[in-house]
């Protein structure tokens, strides 16, 4: 294959703030065993790839940043079964995805179907993957369940409210700004809660939340009497640090709070007893990885996700694009609380 000198990709050479990505110019790889040399079309920003820019998450430098994306298969690789070239694939585990043209696992790469753009394929990879999983396997929402999601307009958040009310649940939502509340409440929450402006979210958010409940609760007969008390069933907490002991005086007894991420910094180190005293809660820390194991598992999550989309029922809203060269404005917006919906890179189709 002809080196294609004019690939690029964003590059970090030690832990630092997001002035210190850089783009670098390489000569795109030929692909090795299992593996596929791809032109991306659009990357996706996740916090991810912030924690490992940052050095929160440890990784060896110089790292190219991102894992996230779509695109159209230029290269496969020996003893590579399933995919040709000309295929168009997403992925979300694929190092160095801030990039033209990057390797991707074939093991990590699903075909997306006729119908679903590489734009959409590429915004609900990650966070839709995430999103299913919470919904459906880290506490399986039954109808008639009452939900808190934080930052409800994220990513994350306006595809699992949207899982979450298919699935039959009422979601009641934090957000930080008006638009994000109306957001929120156009992707199906019930309620859009304003934290961001209450000077002590733990006392004053939980009072709010199961208010905001209890009416849910009072339109329908579910769960009337089962002695369980107000609050709701489950908390999806992906905020973390500022929210948790929030979120766990916000659940009724027997509650569940899934913690999928630390948004504004992680969970320090906790007392179990605070679980009895708050009514024998149950906690979970899941992350994505384990909720893939097979090739089976992704390819049944993808498939109700695309499946969902072309019905109509799962809307993937893309809340910024930026080109590949600004990745670090990218970041910069993300973590200054900026963006709602995903945020995806765009490399140039000249580069
Ligand atoms: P979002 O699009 O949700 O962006 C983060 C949001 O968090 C912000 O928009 C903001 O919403 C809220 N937030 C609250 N406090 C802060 C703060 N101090 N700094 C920045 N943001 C803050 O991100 P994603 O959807 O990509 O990810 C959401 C979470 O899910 C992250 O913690 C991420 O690590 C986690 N995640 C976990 C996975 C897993 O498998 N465990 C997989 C994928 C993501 P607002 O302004 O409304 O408060």
């Amino acid at each position: 294959m002809t080196k294609d000198t004019s690939a690029a990709r964003i590059v970090v050479n030690a832990p630092g703030d997001y002035t210190t990505m850089q783009v670098e110019h390489f000569d795109p790889p030929t692909p090795g065993p299992g593996e596929l040399l791809v032109r991306v079309a659009a990357a996706g920003v996740n916090f991810i790839d912030m924690y490992r820019r940052a050095g929160v998450y440890k990784v060896p430098y110089p790292h190219v940043l991102g894992s996230e994306g779509s695109g159209t298969v230029l290269a496969v690789g020996e003893e590579t079964s399933g995919f040709t070239a000309g295929d168009q694939i997403s992925w979300d585990a694929a190092p160095g995805s801030y990039a033209t043209h990057a390797i991707v696992p074939a093991s990590n790469a699903v075909l997306v179907p006729a119908g679903v753009d590489l734009t959409t394929a590429a915004a609900v990879r990650l966070q839709g993957l995430t999103a299913h999983y919470l919904a459906t396997s880290s506490f399986r929402i039954s109808p008639g369940d009452i939900a808190l999601i934080h930052a409800g307009a994220g990513g994350v958040g306006l595809l699992l409210t949207q899982i979450a009310v298919a699935l039959g649940a009422r979601v009641i939502t934090t957000v930080s700004t008006q638009d994000k509340a109306e957001l929120s409440l156009a992707a199906g929450a019930s309620r859009a809660i304003l934290y961001s402006e209450m000077e002590d979210i733990t006392t004053q958010l939980p009072p709010q939340v199961r208010a905001a409940a209890r009416e849910l609760r009072s339109h329908t007969e579910h769960h009337v009497g089962d002695g369980r008390g107000d609050g709701v069933d489950v908390v999806y907490d992906g905020v973390g640090k500022t929210t948790f002991d929030a979120s766990l005086a916000s659940l009724r007894i027997r509650g569940t709070l899934v913690l999928f991420g630390g948004s504004s910094g992680q969970v320090p180190p906790f007392d179990l007893q605070q679980l009895n005293a708050h009514g024998s809660l149950t906690v979970t820390r899941p992350t994505l990885a384990h909720f893939v194991l097979t090739r089976r598992e992704l390819e049944s999550r993808m498939n109700d996700l695309h499946t969902w989309i072309a019905q109509g029922t799962l809307t993937v809203s893309v809340g910024a694009t930026y080109p590949l060269e600004q990745a670090g404005e990218a970041h910069h917006a993300v973590e200054g609380r900026k963006t709602m919906g995903k945020v995806l890179l765009i490399p140039s189709t000249a580069s």
